[in-house]
């Protein structure tokens, strides 16, 4: 094979390598809604009915009809849920909806604290790390209780039937830090893993209050937060468009590799480009 064969080969070779790697990867963050979805004591339960199963019209036909709170499971709260004057479900943006995904990991902290809290501090330190908060960002708390779904009384931390809302123990983020957030960064929301960013036992939904009352949305009962690095994924925290809801649930997931696709416009944005174009850098090296 002459030297320009070869290095054709190269070539090819290096993109189906840069493609393989950098391939687009999408990542669940959504719990399943069943029977045992988590929701906040008090609001209505899950209800999934079936209203034909079968082949009597000679075909097969399934569908059923379901009752489920707004706020159950993994879910988006809009800002009317506690801003009289915020917007409606439906009237949330779409690009409110999408943005970088920035998470903060309080897993060790909550270990020790079922009421560990997102401080001003934990923000700062991911910035150090990884640069600035991005515009359009969702700010997620990863406490690891994603894990714990969903399990009601380990989620909340009491038996739920038995004792009050003041007794709840999760962790949350802070007011200040949500405070924080609103004068400093340009945030689509916030959320976490818990069923609240208000952590459990009290603190008067004021980190609620900040983000709602900024117009900004808060994302609730995340879940696989260990698939999602803490920057870099773009997070698309997407809604049914219930008219006038004050919430409801959400079909949440992470884009990674988002620069993947092959891109001829010079842009360099494409990873798949600069392996082959290293794989052929090596081999012209080599050969001469
Ligand atoms: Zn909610």
């Amino acid at each position: 094979m002459t030297s320009v064969t070869w290095f054709k080969l190269v070539t090819v070779a290096g993109l189906l390598v840069g493609q393989i790697l950098c391939k687009r990867q999408y990542i669940e963050m959504t719990h399943e809604i069943h029977d045992r979805v988590v929701t906040y004591p008090g609001m209505p339960k899950f209800n999934f009915t079936n209203l034909e199963r079968g082949d009597k019209r000679g075909f097969w036909v399934e569908y059923n009809k379901f009752q489920l709170s707004e706020h159950a499971g993994t879910h988006i709260d809009a800002p009317i849920h506690f801003n009289q004057h915020g917007r409606y479900l439906h009237e949330v943006p779409l690009d409110n909806l999408v943005g970088p995904g920035v998470i903060v990991d309080i897993t060790h902290r909550a270990k020790r604290d079922r009421r560990a809290e997102v401080n001003v501090e934990d923000i700062l330190r991911w910035e150090d790390t990884h640069g600035k908060i991005p515009k359009g960002s969702f700010v997620i708390m990863k406490s690891g209780w994603f894990r714990k779904y969903p399990d009601t009384t380990q989620i909340f931390g009491v038996d739920v039937n038995r004792f009050p809302s003041t007794d709840f123990r999760f962790p949350g983020i802070s007011p200040a830090a949500a405070q924080w957030l609103i004068d400093h960064r340009e945030i689509n929301g916030v959320g976490g893993d818990t069923p609240s960013p208000d952590r459990g036992g009290g603190s008067h939904m004021r980190t609620h209050l900040i983000i709602l009352g900024a117009n900004k949305v808060i994302l609730e009962n995340v879940a696989n937060l260990d698939k999602v690095p803490p920057s870099g994924a773009t997070i698309y925290a997407l809604p049914i468009n219930l008219h006038r809801g004050s919430g409801g649930p959400l079909r949440i997931f992470a884009t990674l590799n988002d620069g993947e696709d092959f891109d001829y416009s010079g842009s360099g944005r494409s990873l798949p480009l600069t392996g082959a174009t290293l794989f052929c850098v090596l081999f012209v090296k080599l050969m001469y």
